[in-house]
């Protein structure tokens, strides 16, 4: 992988198919749970895509789906053109990056082996994977003097850098990301998701974004799935498309439009800015084509 920088052969992004997927969850009582109900989409190579809804609409599962950490009940989800059922699980997770919900760093192990994880299993000798973490630290603002420390004694943003370098460590070019800023403060918050945007400028890879909260979901998709339950798409589009056109009642209100937050999209010196009702700036929109506009 190293090598593959090196030579600037960079891997291309993959498009990400899912076709009618729909997974139940038996349960004790009888009756399973839907967790995903024939769900179609297509996720568009080198862009992130970003699947909004709330607590219990599917999305972790639809994530897992993707790196065969859930098997759908039915339907299929491809990788280019490759169904992930028939790849192997184990080499699948070590090929795709994972940002878990909670950081699901090991406790007992350095911030420095815990980045270095995947790539030692990989067969990448210590000393490689001890400098190429190093740099990852670097490129999520992770100080080197923190490489020896436990995660315990980080504060969750950190906490959080150290999970995105540990998946950046596969030197993915498809990425997931479960709600990977959860667990911090607004500002942190705020810091975390334009650094991913630069980084993302560098990376180009396919990203699969999850949250439940919409203001990031505008902020950071190249294009927004709002989820509904058990996974029905409500609506997608850019940030711009929906704001400017909720398909319906629901779609507005999960964008906050008839709500107290009323956010808007308001351009000021020609960057589109989402802005909540008392005009108060939530953060850039990422339009479309931005990237390529750099
Ligand atoms: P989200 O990430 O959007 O909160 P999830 O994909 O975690 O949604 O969950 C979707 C639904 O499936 C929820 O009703 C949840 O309770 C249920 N669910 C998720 N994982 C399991 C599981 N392992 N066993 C049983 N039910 C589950
Ligand atoms: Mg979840």
């Amino acid at each position: 992988m190293a090598a593959d920088r090196a030579s600037g052969n960079r891997k291309r992004a993959p498009r990400v198919q899912f076709e009618h997927v729909t997974k139940h969850y038996p349960t004790p009582g009888g009756q399973p749970v839907v967790a995903l109900d024939d769900v179609s989409l297509q996720i568009a190579p080198g862009r992130i895509t970003v699947l909004v809804g709330s607590s219990g609409s599917g999305k972790t599962t639809l994530l897992r789906c993707v790196n065969r950490m859930v098997t759908p009940t039915s339907g299929r989800v491809l990788i280019d053109d490759a169904d992930v059922a028939g790849l192997d699980a184990v080499q699948l997770r070590r090929t795709i990056g994972y940002v878990m919900q909670e950081s699901g760093l090991l406790p007992h192990r350095r911030v420095i082996d815990n980045i270095a994880t995947v790539p030692r299993l990989n067969g990448t000798s210590r000393r490689d994977a001890h400098a190429r973490g190093l740099e990852l630290m670097d490129m999520v603002g992770l100080n080197r003097s923190l490489a020896t420390r436990y995660p315990g004694e980080l504060s969750g943003g950190q906490q959080q850098r150290v999970g995105v370098a540990r998946a950046l460590a596969v030197s993915p070019t498809l990425l997931l990301m479960d709600e990977p800023f959860g667990a911090v403060d607004p500002i942190v918050r705020a810091d975390l998701q334009t650094e991913l945007r630069a980084l993302q400028a560098d990376l180009a890879a396919t990203i699969i974004f999850v949250t439940h909260d919409i203001s990031e979901a505008l902020i950071l998709g190249d294009h927004v799935v709002i989820l509904a339950e058990s996974g029905r798409i409500a609506q997608q589009g850019s940030g711009i498309e929906l704001v400017a056109q909720p398909a319906d009642q629901f779609v507005a209100s999960f964008l906050g439009l008839d709500a107290e937050r009323g956010l808007r999209v308001c351009e000021v010196a020609g960057v589109p800015v989402v802005v909540d009702a008392s005009g108060r700036p939530i953060g850039r929109l990422n339009e479309p084509g931005e990237r390529a506009a750099r």
